[in-house]
């Protein structure tokens, strides 16, 4: 594939940052937008990859306006395209959505306005793109008229992906059905190679290839084992009282008995919790979906249906009652907390259990749909890494991003010696193993023994005293290993296979093709065995699990911005949430639609007088001035006297945008 080549950020049209003013009340862009914004203008094929809430849609919603030409942006759920198209009509873009809930006449509507150049975006479903009709359409539109083709999600297309769609496979006719038109992927979750199937399943030439930075330093992750799951997320919960939180399940049933057991919690403690799963009737998954988005519900316990569609940018807490399928699964699903920049978190529960249920299901699942041994192998792999992640103890933001592809780099204001300062290993929150160094010997003369080609759960099962079949048949229940840490748990001793490895105490042999990884000794693991060098190990601090107090932000930089506040703007901003949600259901949108809480906090600060002062605000373009500005305005003065001016502060953190 083509080296990343980053189109030219200065070429950008200066009506492109007047039209994000205009029409966002933003004054500038983020890192990669302009880029992405120009190779769309530059009509260049591109791959755009930034992490959820890195702003991909700007990218696609910007060259159109500049253009005046249309852009087809393709899109997996009907709820993401109906959701753009409101905000969209909030800041007063023209854009539509044809998919199969829009009425015939409706649907003819908005094919006239495409045709007559009023329309700026078009969203389609991808197994609508390829219709004939909609093919038909799309050609009788005048030349020029089509500025691009914008694919969203476009990791959906690639079965190395974690979320493969059907429909998106079909998406590789668009280069011949429409040779002169530039196609732009977005996508949030690539690993390199999804990022290169993704440009040869599309047949990008050329493309601009532009990759955001994956780590989300406003997120602190835990990993923790699961011992009492409904305690255990119920402490996450209270840390974030009054917040939205999404707590993920594996399984529909699950989500159905963990947010019953919220809610059952006794007397005062109980909290009101709602499952969403794709078993529930549409009905009932739109009102859960609806509550949550409107503000009405805050704690939604979800299998992974849930989070495509929402953009609520205030989800404080992400738990993780069990572990995802995949790394990217992961990264997708906390990616929904903090989307605002503001700090949040996430709370993985664990337990090895889970590794094996996942397996099942894969491979259930690869039966029932006839998947090919190749895709079952792939998941099994993405599967393999998950586990690593949550049994090794580093920082977890390094972990994710060099998964990702990414040298992790700190925080430059990052306290010094603190590691990253926002994940459960960089902030101490693990407890040395007593006796590490005999425990690695062990761990390290099993593998010895079993002279070389088994994996970590292999030798895991042999150290635990377990005699399977596969170690019976072997005769590894007669090496002197076998049993010598009986009584551990199983992902205890896996963790700290994890955790050798990470010290380059141990080295692991990815299996070719079909394989199993293998476990393997290097010069360092000798050293370790002849006791000419010491290792420490890490585990969970048992019995509390997890801290029940609010964690304390780690530095200034996550510092959560309402801590900031002094108690009346806290105050204001509360009151101001409450005109957000009465305008939203006057209009029957969500509230974040109206304006998102970093908007209201910089409101209840500044409180601006008039008009000229309020559109300086960031979020607050011309649109929304016009429709409820003054409201805003006639509110907070209403809300009393202004202060004297504030101290100059320093803007909100919004560096982990990329
Ligand atoms: P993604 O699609 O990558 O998950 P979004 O496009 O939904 O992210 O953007 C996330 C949030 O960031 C949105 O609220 C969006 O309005 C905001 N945003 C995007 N670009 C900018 C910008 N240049 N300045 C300020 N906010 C921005
Ligand atoms: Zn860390």
């Amino acid at each position: 594939m083509t080296p990343p080549i980053a189109a030219d950020a200065s070429s950008l049209p200066p009506g492109a940052l007047e039209a994000v003013r205009r029409h966002w009340g933003y004054s500038s862009l983020r890192p990669l937008q302009a880029e992405a914004i120009a190779a769309e203008l530059a009509q260049r094929d591109s791959v755009v990859v930034m992490p959820t809430g890195g702003g991909k849609s700007l990218c696609y919603q910007v060259p159109p306006l500049v253009s005046g030409r249309l852009t087809v942006v393709v899109s997996p759920l009907i709820a993401l395209m109906n959701d753009q198209v409101a905000g969209l009509g909030l800041v007063g873009y023209p854009a539509a959505a044809l998919h199969s809930h829009v009425e015939p006449e409706e649907a003819a509507d908005i094919r006239r306005r495409a045709a007559s150049g009023e329309l700026r975006l078009l969203f389609v479903a991808p197994e609508r793109l390829l219709t004939e009709p909609f093919l038909a359409f799309l050609r009788g539109l005048k030349a020029l008229a089509v500025g691009g083709i914008a694919i969203d999600e476009a990791h959906c297309i690639s079965q190395w992906g974690h979320d493969l769609r059907p429909e998106y496979r079909r998406l590789a006719e668009l280069r011949h059905r429409f040779p002169g038109v530039a196609l732009h992927a977005y996508t949030a979750t690539a690993t390199p190679r999804v990022r290169e199937d993704i440009a040869a399943q599309l047949a990008l030439r050329d493309p601009a290839v532009l990759v955001g930075r994956f780590d989300r330093p406003n997120l602190t992750y835990r990993v923790v084992p699961r011992v009492r799951p409904t305690e255990q997320i119920e402490r996450a919960l209270r840390r974030h009282e009054g917040s939205a939180a999404i707590v993920y399940c594996i399984s529909r049933r699950d989500t159905e008995s963990v947010a019953d057991s919220l809610r059952n919690l006794p007397g005062s403690r109980s909290i009101e919790a709602r499952a969403y799963h794709a078993g529930m009737t549409p009905d009932q998954r739109a009102r859960v979906q609806a509550r949550f988005k409107a503000e009405r519900l805050n704690v939604v316990v979800a299998t992974v249906a849930f989070g495509m569609g929402i953009d609520r940018g205030d989800v404080r807490c992400v738990v993780h009652a069990a572990m995802p399928k995949s790394i990217e699964h992961y990264q997708q699903e906390t990616g929904r907390a903090g989307r605002d920049g503001l700090a949040a978190e996430c709370v993985l529960l664990t337990s090895a259990a889970d590794g094996a249920r996942w397996r099942r299901l894969l491979e259930r699942s690869a039966a029932e749909s006839g998947a090919t041994p190749e895709s079952l192998r792939a998941q099994a792999d993405l599967l393999a890494h998950m586990q690593r992640f949550a049994s090794a103890a580093r920082c977890r933001h390094a972990a994710l991003s060099e998964y990702f592809g990414q040298a992790y780099a700190r925080p430059a204001d990052a306290a010094p010696a603190s590691g990253c300062g926002a994940c459960d290993v960089c902030l101490g929150e693990l407890a040395p193993v007593a006796d590490a160094t005999v425990l690695a010997q062990k761990v390290l003369s099993c593998v010895a023994r079993v002279r070389g080609g088994f994996g970590a759960a292999h030798i895991a099962d042999v150290l635990r005293g377990r005699a399977t079949r596969r170690i019976t048949q072997r005769g590894h229940h007669e090496l002197s290993t076998f049993g010598l840490l009986r009584g551990a748990r199983r992902e205890a001793v896996l963790a700290y296979i994890e955790q050798l490895i990470d010290l380059g105490a141990l080295e692991r042999d990815e299996g070719e093709q079909g394989r199993y990884p293998t476990l393997r000794l290097n010069a360092a693991s000798l050293e370790v065995l002849r006791g000419q060098r010491g290792v420490s190990l890490v585990e969970p601090k048992p019995a509390q699990g997890l801290p029940a107090e609010r964690h304390g932000p780690p530095n200034a930089r996550r510092e959560d911005a309402l801590a900031g506040l002094s108690a009346e703007e806290r105050a204001l901003f509360e009151s101001l949430r409450v005109l957000r949600r009465q305008i939203a259901e006057e209009r029957a949108v969500p509230p974040f639609m109206i304006f998102a809480d970093t908007t209201l906090i910089d409101l209840a600060r500044a409180r601006p007088a008039d008009r000229a002062a309020l559109v300086q605000i960031r979020g607050v373009g011309q649109a929304k001035l016009a429709a409820f500005g003054q409201r805003f305005i006639d509110h907070i003065r209403s809300a009393g006297a202004p202060e004297p001016p504030p101290p100059v502060r320093e803007e909100a953190p919004r560096s982990w945008a990329l």
